[in-house]
């Protein structure tokens, strides 16, 4: 059967249905995060007496998402039944949907990866034939993973942009007006939807399982066709009034002339970003400056992966010089973002992130330079570890969350 309800709102519920459900929710978690555990021991941890938690584990085992997992190791005397939760029994869907591709992927019950698609060819539009071919392409994912669809808990689709994930709309990519977008991709998919913003999502992924070891304030940063930053605050994602916090990029710091996307001047990104770095590199092989790149493809067509190959496989002086500039510039912005929260962590993804040191360096000389000794001395600057999965995993513990956390 599906478990989705578990994801539903529990408004209209009676309280008998309420006090249910927020019962299954907690034995749920607790068999999830602590293990395996008696009837005894949950009943102490969630101060519900011995036969209603026996009634709803045996319930939870019928569902599928419990099983009994042998017996306590108590000396003497009868030993009691351990109860745990079923890996298989559920499954978390993550998808992240970028500029010209989307990856996407499948965690279980413990969060571990079952399918994972990365780069999936498709270039989001705002129309609604373009939402349908991205949800046709979750739907063959799902098929061809032989998951089977019901056990699949939530979805979570990760956009760039102005996301209000509470009410399911999404200002920058695919807004409709009419409906909540998670509602339209929840008609498509069947399965139970939410919305998130892209580098919240990969700053979540980090914190649980990527490069965060116990830090709990901190600033994941995304240097992608943009440029945008995730913030953990005491181990809880800050999302800001209506969920459109982050937006780093967009600050207007620069007297460029140069018109954003957003429709501003003179934003941080215009500068600092991949598209920047397009622009730029471009701009100086027009100007006769020479790379690795000169003469293999015409200027029009080269693209940010070629000059993140050249950077990272030639060690072409041109785009390393580049990059350069920018993460100075980046490490002077990141400055102000150091001062204001005194993180413990600064992780640095996206795509400019595989150019590595030759990012992190002038980034870090550039915080030492600006920034109050104190707090950044006080800070760790690091690469995403999870990379191109940060997204996808992100996405599968906001589901996990919304499981365990909500009421
Ligand atoms: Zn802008």
């Amino acid at each position: 059967m599906s478990l989705s309800f578990l994801l539903d709102s529990t408004e209209d519920l009676s309280l008998s249905t309420l006090k249910s459900i927020k019962l299954k929710k907690s034995l749920i978690k607790l068999m999830a995060l602590n293990g395996v555990a008696t009837i005894a021991e949950l009943s102490k941890e969630t101060d519900f007496s011995i036969p209603t938690v026996t009634k709803v584990i045996s319930e939870l085992i019928g569902e599928g998402i419990v099983s009994e997992d042998g017996k306590a190791g108590t000396p003497g005397g009868r030993r009691p039944s351990q109860y745990g939760i079923n890996p298989k029994a559920c499954y978390y869907l993550g998808v992240e949907v970028k500029l010209h591709s989307v990856n996407i992927g499948i965690q279980d019950f413990n969060n571990n990866f079952v399918h994972f698609s990365e780069n999936v060819s498709y270039t989001p539009e705002n129309t609604k034939e373009s939402l349908f071919t991205l949800c046709s392409i979750i739907n063959q994912f799902v098929t061809d993973s032989g998951v089977q669809r019901e056990k699949i808990i939530g979805a979570c689709i990760n956009l760039s942009g102005r996301i209000n994930s509470r009410i399911g709309f999404s200002y920058s990519y695919f807004f409709f007006e009419e409906k909540p977008l998670s509602e339209i991709i929840e008609n498509q998919i069947h399965i139970k939807t939410f919305i998130e913003n892209d580098t919240r999502a990969m700053a979540y992924g980090e914190y649980h399982s990527g490069v965060v070891k116990n830090e709990k304030d901190v600033i994941f940063v995304n240097i992608g066709w943009g440029l945008g930053i995730g913030i953990i605050c005491n181990g809880q994602l800050y999302y800001g009034k209506s969920g459109y916090s982050g937006e780093f990029g967009h600050s207007p710091v620069f007297d460029n002339e140069i018109i954003c996307h957003c429709g501003k001047k003179g934003c941080l990104e215009t500068e600092v970003s991949g598209n920047a770095l397009l622009r730029k590199f471009k701009k100086a092989l027009e100007n006769g400056s020479i790379s690795i790149l000169s003469g293999k493809k015409a200027i029009e067509d080269i693209t940010v992966e070629d000059i993140l190959t050249a950077i990272t496989k030639n060690e072409d002086t041109l785009a390393i010089q580049i990059i350069d500039e920018i993460g100075t510039e980046l490490g002077r912005f990141l400055s102000m973002l150091i001062n204001i929260f005194n993180p413990e962590l600064v992780i640095l993804g996206g795509a400019l992130a595989e150019s590595g040191m030759y990012l992190r360096l002038p980034i870090r000389t550039a915080i030492h330079k600006y920034s109050l000794s104190l707090v950044s001395l006080d800070m760790e600057l690091k690469m995403s570890s999870l990379g191109s999965k940060a997204g996808v995993t992100g996405g599968c513990y906001i589901l996990r969350d919304k499981l365990f956390y909500s009421t």
